[in-house]
């Protein structure tokens, strides 16, 4: 757990991949061996050729509201084309559970973007209907990618990788009158608000948290890897506007940069965050936490 303020943050993890190199145009054995001191083990795997992918979520405590940040990839979700997430029995309840977190006491669910890795624990299986796993919660969710996303609302056809995920674990939300839509831009509660970043996904949103003169920002999928610090040009396959992506990467770069803010990304290794400083020759470096949320 780390603290920003009043805030505590903890990471509940759901698993970790390994992701192939070739996810990541750009990057090659030349960008390893300059980056391999850092890179290796915690963020990228050698023997593998592949980079460690964390998928959790984020749990935050506020003096008077328990929030998540994502909801991973979920259990139960057929997902025949992403095989990873595919028919999952995982205990992930149970650890929320050991961080003091019930289903029935999170007030919150941010979901920074609506890609099958980030929604999964929305619902769960109850009698073969997919239901709220946190029945008090609000789950906020761009509007504009809902839109994007729902064949309901006349969206156009989905690749399966999308439209499944939606239809099991966002539709269901929607269905319960659980979901609050944003514009991607609003203060959500004392000390939290939202900035749009999106490009990985049309509506992703990163999440500011702002206490005591500290700052911590959860970027989502901004960035997969700290490689991508010291080299923003390098897109992961995921991004589904690769230009927009370059270009929200290299603005919350010189964010992170000016503030000082902890990035908390959605994906990265050991120790899953840390910061951002400009090495004095026109690029950034990645400083990783002292501490693991
Ligand atoms: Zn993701």
């Amino acid at each position: 757990m780390i603290r920003v303020g009043d805030f505590e943050i903890t990471r509940i993890e759901e698993m970790v991949l390994a992701e192939p190199a070739a996810t990541f145009a750009g990057f090659d054995a030349a960008a390893l061996s300059q980056h391999r001191h850092w890179l290796v083990p915690d963020y990228f795997d050698e023997a593998a050729n592949a980079f460690v992918t964390s998928i959790h979520v984020w749990l935050v405590k506020t003096p008077t509201l328990t929030i998540l940040v994502d909801t991973g990839g979920g259990n139960d979700k057929q997902r025949p084309a992403s095989p990873r997430f595919h028919q999952r029995q995982a205990p992930f309840l149970d650890k929320l559970a050991k961080a003091g977190v019930t289903p029935e006491s999170v007030d919150m669910v941010i979901l920074t973007h609506l890609h099958v890795d980030h929604v999964g624990w929305n619902t769960q299986l109850v009698d073969g209907r997919w239901q709220p796993t946190f029945p008090r919660a609000a789950y906020v969710m761009s509007k504009s990618e809902v839109a994007c996303r729902d064949p309901k609302a006349g969206a156009a056809d989905q690749p399966p990788a999308l439209h499944q995920p939606f239809i099991d674990s966002v539709e269901p939300i929607l269905e319960a009158g659980l979901a609050r839509l944003v514009d991607g831009d609003e203060t959500l509660a004392e000390g939290i608000d939202l900035m749009p970043v999106p490009g990985h996904a049309p509506g992703q949103m990163a999440v500011r948290l702002r206490s005591r003169g500290e700052e911590a920002v959860f970027i989502a999928d901004v960035m997969h890897q700290p490689i991508q610090v010291p080299m923003p040009e390098i897109n992961s396959k995921y991004c589904e506007n690769q230009d927009l992506a370059r270009a929200t990467r290299a603005r919350i770069l010189a964010y992170a940069a000016d503030t000082g803010a902890i990035i908390l990304p959605g994906h990265f290794g050991r120790p899953y965050g840390g910061t951002v400083e400009r090495d004095g020759a026109g690029k950034y470096r990645f400083r990783p936490l002292a501490t693991m949320p």
